[in-house]
């Protein structure tokens, strides 16, 4: 691959890897739903901004939330409610001010960075509403990233399951392009790709049709769909779009800061 700088944001969700097997990700789970622990867990979650100081602004108020293994859940409320801030604290990207969050029946909340890191990258895969993919790298190699962690280098395994991605999500034909050479659509469903690459339990998408054309965010929608059915890869999905919102099997509303279901 080119050597190119890799967007620290880009960096911290894609994840250290293990030899993956093509249709199941690095871990071989099946996906399948069972007594396994709810997939998050949070509990009396609170997120405030400029703590001690005259601005510190809680915008995030005792969250109570649990989602089970296979659900798909929608997202909704105005903008500025505090959806992307809930979603980066349940990805591990932001720790929250007070509460618990378990990940998998892990908690959390003591971890050390390097933990939680362990953790996001093999548990928790992000689609954001811009792709952050890597424009120097092919389809196939910004798919390839999140399984390069460990291993450090490209190995047929890795190629193995980045090319059955990129064949689940339509794009089998463009695996080569460059990736500033594919449709806004196009680029998306690499950036899902990308996401499952591990085979996370839990996707978590930040209005990730918000860009896209209605023809390009229902197929967008449509993959969502069914890596939930086939993979049971739990799905959190922040969207302003209610038609799709209905789609899901469970929503939730944020609106200042607390959850009305
Ligand atoms: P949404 O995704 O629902 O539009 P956000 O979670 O992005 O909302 O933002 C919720 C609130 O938190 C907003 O009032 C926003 O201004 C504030 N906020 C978000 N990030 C920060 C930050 N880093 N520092 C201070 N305030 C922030
Ligand atoms: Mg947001």
């Amino acid at each position: 691959m080119p050597d190119a700088k890799i967007p620290a944001e880009t960096v911290r969700a894609l994840s250290p890897g293990s030899q993956p097997s093509p249709e199941t990700g690095a871990h071989g789970e099946s996906g399948a739903v069972g007594s396994a622990p709810p997939v998050i867990s949070l509990r009396g979650i609170c997120k405030a901004y400029n703590i001690g100081t005259p601005i510190e602004t809680e915008v995030l108020h005792q969250i109570d939330l649990s989602l089970p293994q296979g659900s798909f859940c929608a997202v909704m409320g105005p903008s500025g409610s505090g959806k992307s801030t809930l979603l980066n604290i349940i990805g591990l990207l932001d720790r929250p001010s007070a509460g618990t969050l378990e990940v998998c029946g892990e908690e959390t909340t003591n971890l050390d960075d390097r933990a939680l890191t362990q953790l996001r990258g093999h548990k928790i895969g992000f689609v954001f509403q811009y792709h952050h993919l890597i424009n120097a790298f092919t389809a196939l190699e910004n798919v390839m990233l999140p399984m390069l962690g460990a291993a450090g280098f490209p190995t047929p395994a890795i190629r193995d399951r980045a090319q059955f991605l990129i064949g689940r999500v339509g794009l089998t034909p463009w695996q080569d392009h460059l990736a500033n050479h594919l449709s806004g659509g196009q680029q998306q469903r690499v950036a899902l790709a990308r996401a499952l690459a591990m085979n996370p339990a839990l996707l978590l998408a930040d209005e990730p049709t918000g860009n896209l054309d209605s023809r390009s965010a229902d197929s967008v929608f449509d993959l969502l769909t069914q890596f939930n059915q086939e993979q049971g890869t739990t799905v959190l999905f922040v969207t302003h779009n209610a038609a799709l919102a209905k789609r899901c099997t469970d929503r939730i509303e944020v609106v200042d800061g607390h959850i009305q279901s």
